[in-house]
């Protein structure tokens, strides 16, 4: 593998209506170029091959085209890699298989991450292609926290147990805060809450994640924009019974219909944080039962590590919103976790240092544990991961 020359890795990101891609320069870390494509089926982008192509003509007409001997290979975001997948891996006909086979676990998610893969190696053959896969990271949860209190043959004759998503984030997000703590990943253990539209919190010991909030599928944890987290399963069990409702309305309603979207009506944070300020008491409550979930998995995965050194929070809540992060961890004190108000206000100017990462504490001298903003990069994180096993 070390005879690839070129420094730069093409991250994809195949959705199953959106293609994402980013063009990494690794000699440096640079972007040197980023774009999605949508609406994949409805318009003149009729499908994933047609998108692949829209997205190879971007980068050819900045000069960045896929010919280009600089490309050192393509990192492809796979959705779920069951508990075969647990490092990135180099793909090849039989590991497009395996993937195609996981499907029944990401019905949503892996059949695109497949497409965008069979195009882009129709597209460059010779080129190295590497799967990074969202559950890797978690692939380490011990069995008291991965297995679900179940018939053990059922749950392994059909693959049932915790997988957890959001990996990449959460293995980058981990070693930041190490980072900008000023030490070795090993020595930290790290709480990281990643709030975006989908939401998932993970306990990390020494660099080597011990829980997640995510499970079987993306819809068990945390609050999220649009599905509902920890249920009780015979909610399930009622709807269908009492309510009349189908498996399939039943799985709409908990993915598509919940969450901040089913409580209140608006799904973004910043809409809601709007509404709360003029009063409204459903956006209020939807706020609250968000914030509530945050408190209890902190302190869950507060006592499964024991000792926490550091709380990060990512993504686009989590980076954005001083509100939800001031309520997550407020009257925390005998946990030993203080928020400063002034830090975590959102007037307040940091210095980031020009090229240098925008990571900062927003915790209060006298607390014990480390309270960080994050800023997430999964794409980075794809292509590092990639380049790493290209490079051997
Ligand atoms: P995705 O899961 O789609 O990658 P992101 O991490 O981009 O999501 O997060 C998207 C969410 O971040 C939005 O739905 C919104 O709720 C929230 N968000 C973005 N900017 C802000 C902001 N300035 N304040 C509060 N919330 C924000």
């Amino acid at each position: 593998m070390n005879d690839t020359r070129g420094t730069r890795v093409l991250v994809l990101n195949s959705g199953s209506s959106s293609v994402k891609y980013q063009l990494l320069d690794m000699a440096d870390g640079s972007r040197l170029s980023s774009g999605i494509v949508e609406r994949i089926g409805e318009g003149p982008v009729t499908d994933h091959s047609a998108a692949l192509k829209q997205v190879a003509d971007e980068l050819a007409a900045q000069g960045l085209g896929l010919d280009s001997p600089e490309l050192a290979a393509v990192g492809h975001r796979v959705v779920h890699g069951g508990t075969r997948f647990t490092e990135p891996t180099l793909i090849y006909d039989e590991v497009v298989e395996a993937i195609e086979k996981l499907i029944p676990l990401a019905p949503l998610h892996n059949p695109a991450n497949v497409t965008g893969i069979k195009v882009a190696r129709e597209l460059r053959p010779d080129l190295p292609q590497v799967a990074v896969f969202d559950t890797a990271f978690h692939s380490t949860i011990p069995e008291e926290a991965a297995r679900y209190a179940i018939d053990t043959a059922t749950a392994d004759e059909h693959g049932v147990r915790r997988y957890g998503f959001h990996g990449t984030s959460h293995a980058y997000v981990s070693r930041a805060t190490a980072e900008l703590l000023g030490k070795d990943p090993s020595e930290v253990n790290v709480i990281v809450l990643h709030l975006g539209n989908g939401a998932s919190a993970s306990a990390v010991r020494g660099g080597v994640c011990v829980d997640t909030s995510m499970g079987l599928t993306p819809l068990e944890g945390l609050v999220m924009g649009t599905r509902s987290g920890d249920i009780d399963p015979a909610v399930i069990f009622h709807l269908a019974r009492v309510g009349g409702m189908s498996t399939d309305d039943i799985d709409a309603l908990l993915n598509k219909r919940s969450g901040l979207l089913g409580l209140c009506g608006d799904n973004d944070m910043r809409e809601i944080a709007r509404r709360m300020g003029e009063g409204d008491e459903s956006a209020q409550l939807a706020f609250d039962i968000y914030v509530h979930r945050l408190r209890k998995y902190v302190g869950a995965y507060t006592a499964v590590l024991g000792r926490v050194d550091a709380i990060a929070f990512t993504a686009g809540v989590g980076e954005n919103s001083p509100a939800v992060r001031g309520a997550a961890l407020s009257g925390l004190g005998a946990l030993g976790i203080e928020v400063d108000a002034v830090r975590n206000s959102p007037g307040y100017r940091w210095e980031v240092p020009p090229g240098g990462s925008s990571a900062r504490l927003i915790s209060g001298p006298s607390s014990r544990v480390a309270v960080a903003v994050v800023p997430t990069d999964e794409e980075l994180e794809i292509a590092t991961q990639a380049y790493a096993l290209v490079q051997g």
